[in-house]
Order: structure tokens, then C-alpha cells, then sequence
């Protein structure tokens, strides 16, 4: 397939991590996929398309966004996946640090939902799945600008998915348990993550895989579920149940 036909996937921080995973996943489903990322990462020689993005960066989000409309013709999907973590007792975060993680975590999918949104919704279709976490629905120690920014995301997926239902326009959550990462082996080579405490914590008994995420973005991007809105899905291994 080519050209106006194919559908065309944007994935923020889709050169790495569960961001990779679902990109090849997206491409597997017959779509062009632009990860849209800070670094190239895994994505020379894949197919997949890489953009140098950073989402805390408005003029720039908004920039892209008209440019892949513009070059493609078609904007079907948005994952919102660009996230990052700060680790720390509370009584120690710098107002940089919090304000550092709102930026990415928070205000980048707001500038990307709002810019991919415009084009969608002149569209009258398109369906964007944003990245959240088991720890926007569960506090954790040491992650509070991740688990505030985690839960705001939660909060816009509702507000834009009732308010852009009529529309055409689908948005919708998914959020990762514990995914077998670089970030869940830092996590544990730091000394902040014990592995056998949180396998205890996961009625299925082992960690996620990235591939799994991926298969849930894959739903929901779908119109298999076209009459699913506003909704978070937690692949989790009944973490959260
Ligand atoms: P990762 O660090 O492996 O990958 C994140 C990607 O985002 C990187 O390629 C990075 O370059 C990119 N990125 C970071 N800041 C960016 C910015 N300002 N603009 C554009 N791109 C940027 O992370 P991951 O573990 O794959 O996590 C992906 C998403 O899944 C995040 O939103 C994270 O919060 C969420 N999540 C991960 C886990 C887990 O177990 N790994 C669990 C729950 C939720």
C-alpha cells in the first residue's frame, strides 16, 4: 500500500522501549509509522520513520504535525507514548525536577493530543491512545511527579474522549504494569526496584512484555473498537484488579 491510502501513525518516543514495540506493531498492521522521538534509536533501516521531536517543544509539535498532513495527506493515529521518570523523596523534588516530568509527561501529550486532534477532528476521524501507568491509579514511593502526571493523563484521556467522541475522534488510555525494559533493569540494577516484592504484587506472576502494550495500542487504534471512548485499559497482570 502507498501513498493517501495508508493509514499514518505518529508514536512519541517511538524510537525505544515500549514506544518501539508498538511502532513495529502499527507497521505490522499495514500502517506508515513516524516515531517521533528525541533520538533515532532502533529505527535506522526498520521502515519506520523517525522525526526529530521533542514534546515539550509546542511550535515544534504543531510544526510537525502540519508537515506530516501536509507530506502524507493523512493523520489516522496518535500514541502519546514519550514519558520519563524522576525518583526521589518528595521533601527533596526541586521545582525544576517536578516541573521537568510535568513538561514531558503532561504538558508534551497536551501540546501532540491538541495538534494531532486539530487535524483529526477536521477529518472526522482518527483514534489517539495515550501512555499512562499503574501509577497514575496507585501512589509509589519516590515517584511523585510520576504518578501526578501519570493521573493527569488519565484525566484528559476522559475530557478529550467524551468531548471529541461525536466527532469521530477516539482517545483512549492504556496503562502499562510492570514491563520487562531498560528502565525496569535500571530500576533494579539501582537498587529502587526489588524484584521478588513486585512479582508478589502481580496475580499473573511475571512482568509484562512490551509486545503487550503494543497489542492493546493495536486494539484500540482498530475499529474494533470504535465504540470505545475516553476509556484507560491497564495491562497489568491484574496489578490493579
Ligand atoms: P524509555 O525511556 O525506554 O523510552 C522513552 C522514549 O521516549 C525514548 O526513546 C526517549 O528518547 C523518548 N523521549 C523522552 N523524552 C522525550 C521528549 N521530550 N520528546 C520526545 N521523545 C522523548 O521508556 P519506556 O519504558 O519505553 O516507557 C514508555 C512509556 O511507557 C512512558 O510513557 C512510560 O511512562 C510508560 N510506562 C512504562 C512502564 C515500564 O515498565 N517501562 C510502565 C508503565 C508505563
Amino acid at each position: 500500500m502507498s501513498g493517501q491510502q495508508q493509514r499514518v501513525a505518529v508514536v512519541t518516543g517511538g524510537a525505544a522501549g515500549i514506544g518501539w514495540s508498538i511502532a513495529r506493531r502499527l507497521q505490522a498492521d499495514g500502517m506508515h509509522v513516524i516515531a517521533a522521538d528525541l533520538v533515532e534509536g532502533e529505527t535506522p533501516g526498520s521502515g519506520v520513520e523517525w522525526r526529530a521531536l521533542d514534546v515539550t517543544d509546542r511550535d515544534a509539535v504543531a510544526a510537525l504535525f502540519d508537515a506530516i498532513v501536509s507530506d502524507r495527506g493523512r493523520l489516522d493515529v496518535l500514541v502519546n507514548n514519550a514519558g520519563i521518570q524522576r525518583h526521589g523523596p518528595l521533601v527533596d523534588l526541586t521545582a525544576e525536577e517536578w516541573g521537568k516530568v510535568v513538561d514531558v509527561n503532561l504538558n508534551g501529550v497536551f501540546h501532540c493530543l491538541q495538534a494531532a486532534g486539530r487535524h483529526m477532528l477536521a477529518a472526522g476521524a482518527g483514534a489517539i491512545v495515550n501512555i499512562t501507568s499503574i501509577a497514575g491509579e496507585r501512589g509509589s514511593p519516590g515517584r511523585a511527579p510520576y504518578s501526578t502526571t501519570k493521573a493527569g493523563v488519565i484525566g484528559l484521556t476522559r475530557a478529550a474522549g467524551v468531548e471529541w467522541a461525536a466527532r469521530g475522534v477516539r482517545v483512549n488510555a492504556v496503562g502499562p504494569g510492570y514491563i520487562e525494559t531498560g528502565v525496569y533493569h535500571e530500576g533494579v540494577a539501582a537498587g529502587r526496584l526489588d524484584p521478588a516484592a513486585i512479582l508478589d504484587r502481580i496475580p499473573a506472576d511475571r512482568l509484562g512484555r512490551p509486545e503487550e502494550i503494543a497489542q492493546m495500542v493495536s486494539f484500540l487504534v482498530s475499529d474494533q473498537a470504535a465504540y470505545v471512548n475516553g476509556q484507560v485499559l491497564f495491562v497489568d497482570g491484574g496489578f490493579l484488579a
